[in-house]
């Protein structure tokens, strides 16, 4: 017997339709490109996606086709994702920090035909439109007043494209499993593979993500995703916050401190979501500038990278503001986990709290998760044991793009992150490491992430990460690389010092290395490949 509920694809544009329906004057602001703050309203957001939606099918954009963007957070970003995906076409988000070959090579390898960017990337696309011959048109994001002088391939201004559209247009219907987002995650071996979001994926995963006990967006709040859009599908913040109908505030090319400061106190942003680093640099402009205060802000969402306990102290114990620590992939839409508390945990004291509280969290319904030992049998949740994290999941890759790699999945249908780490009896998982960047000691592993956050919270220690180098005698011990903090000079046998008693002994780093500058992978996480290489024939003083 089936059900007899109604056909209701799950399509991205219902999204907007709904947002415009039930809370047409809520705001999105955003910082423009070309300079002033930019204010529009859901009611705008949608007319405005529909006539591009429009204007683009004029342009011959049609259901199945792969439209690139290079575009920071903004308004016309937004509008762009709800045009292209709204009739069906793939947008395809475009990383500008990658090197000129990776985005030839994606951009090739997905077929994008159309190209969205903005202003800033202009230059960054005309120096390799040559070898990417398969895109008709250039798509500027601005109106005809600051269209630069460009020699891009059938350029189109933005703002025209959008008057060429109908403005009684109306989304059209059809499967929810048709692709709908596209981005490349720089696998571990070979070339970035592309990870294909359905319609159905974005929607499901926008309303798991806004379930209370995770992001839990209300239409009451004020959401700045600091997260780029064209990073990990902005951790879902293009649908889930339209979904409730939250107001919006976009951060455009500043993201800086002070800039960062300036909009979520001017727009009085009530939660906002970003990696580590930019939390750092929010954290040292407060720090200068004590009078500074954020009253407005509740949450901030912390994921990408490890959120260190000091930046965690520093949030809650300095400014009153809760933070939520989360853990995803770009294959995972991206959110798998976020750290808030649960039933059973209300009455735990801070000092029970806190440990748990540090860890990636737990995941929210449509994601299953769990670790596993070489043979891909379960290891226990005990907090202790850690494996390889694997996921299941409705909004979780089954393959990637044209099959690059091959099979990505287990016996049981799941995916391995890659990640290593534990799951403790609250079901609250904790990452030890990348599966590829653990340190093994003697037969054990040692987790480089736990011992970068103990030396960050050293006052004088700016940045640090940790890697295995080759021992004679023990395979591999941790060597501690550190940038200082400006105007300090900690010695190596200090930061040693202020490690010990928060570290099993054998997990002490051999050595201190200080360098000027931490490499970082596009997407701002440590780039543990680069630093192994440029320690290769490093020898520990204890070999
Ligand atoms: P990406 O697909 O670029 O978002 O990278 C995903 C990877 O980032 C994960 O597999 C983790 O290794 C890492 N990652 C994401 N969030 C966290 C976190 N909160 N703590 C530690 N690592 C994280």
């Amino acid at each position: 017997m089936q059900g007899l509920m109604q056909d209701w694809p799950l399509l991205a544009h219902k999204v907007l339709d709904h947002a415009a329906t039930c809370h047409p004057d809520q705001e999105i602001v955003s910082r423009s490109i070309e300079g002033p703050i930019h204010r529009q309203t859901y009611t705008d957001l949608n007319r405005r996606a529909k006539q591009l939606a429009s204007g683009c099918q004029k342009r011959g954009i049609k259901l199945g086709d792969v439209v690139g963007t290079m575009a920071w957070n903004g308004y016309r970003h937004l509008e762009s994702w709800y045009a292209i995906m709204g009739i069906g076409a793939v947008v395809h988000t475009l990383n500008p920090r990658l090197f000129p070959e990776q985005l030839v090579y994606i951009i090739d390898h997905a077929e994008d035909t159309c190209f969205f960017v903005d202003l800033t990337f202009v230059p960054i696309l005309e120096a390799i439109q040559d070898k990417l011959p398969k895109i008709t048109n250039f798509v500027v994001m601005t109106d005809r007043e600051h269209m630069p002088e460009t020699k891009l391939r059938g350029v189109i201004c933005y703002e025209e494209l959008l008057a060429e559209g109908d403005d009684d247009f109306v989304w059209p219907e059809f499967d929810e499993n048709t692709a709908c987002g596209m981005c490349y995650t720089s696998g571990t071996t070979g070339n970035p593979k592309g990870v294909v979001y359905s319609h159905r994926s974005n929607v499901l995963h926008a309303m798991a993500t806004n379930m209370a006990d995770a992001l839990g967006f209300l239409s009451t709040d004020t959401v700045m995703p600091v997260v780029p859009m064209f990073h990990a599908n902005a951790w879902s913040t293009a649908f889930s916050a339209p979904m409730a109908g939250a107001k919006m505030v976009m951060p455009g090319a500043q993201m800086d401190g002070a800039s960062i400061y300036e909009l979520l106190d001017t727009e009085q942003a009530t939660i906002t979501l970003a990696v580590p680093t930019v939390w750092l640099m929010l954290l040292q402009y407060l720090e200068q500038n004590p009078e500074k205060k954020l009253d407005a802000l509740k949450r901030v969402v912390i994921g990408g990278s490890a959120c260190p306990e000091s930046m965690m102290k520093a949030f809650e114990e300095g400014y009153d503001i809760e933070v939520i620590h989360a853990w995803g992939m770009t294959e995972m839409s991206p959110l798998g986990t976020l750290g808030t508390r649960k039933g059973g945990m209300q009455g735990m004291s801070q000092e029970e709290w806190w440990p748990i509280k540090l860890k990636q969290g737990r995941p929210p319904f449509t994601v299953e998760m769990r670790i596993t030992d070489d043979d891909e049998k379960e290891l226990p949740r005990d907090g202790k044991a850690f494996g390889h994290l694997v996921v299941r999941g409705p909004c979780i890759s089954k393959a990637y793009l044209k099959g690059e790699g091959g099979n990505i999945l287990d016996g049981q249908g799941f995916f391995d992150t890659g990640d290593v780490s534990t799951v403790d009896e609250y079901g609250f998982m904790q990452i030890t490491d990348r599966s590829k960047d653990v340190i093994k000691s003697g037969g054990e592993w040692i987790s480089s992430i736990d011992l970068e956050n103990i030396a960050v919270g050293h006052p004088d220690v700016a940045e640090a990460a940790v890697i295995g180098i080759e021992h004679p005698k023990w395979d591999e011990r941790p060597l501690l690389v550190v940038v200082k903090k400006e105007g300090t000079e900690p010695d190596g046998a200090d930061i040693l010092k202020f490690m010990e008693g928060k570290i099993a002994k054998w997990w002490m780093p051999d050595d201190v290395a200080f360098v000027e500058e931490i490499p970082h992978t596009a997407t701002g996480k440590i780039s543990k490949l680069q630093l192994r290489q440029a320690f290769e024939d490093y020898s520990l003083p204890t070999a």
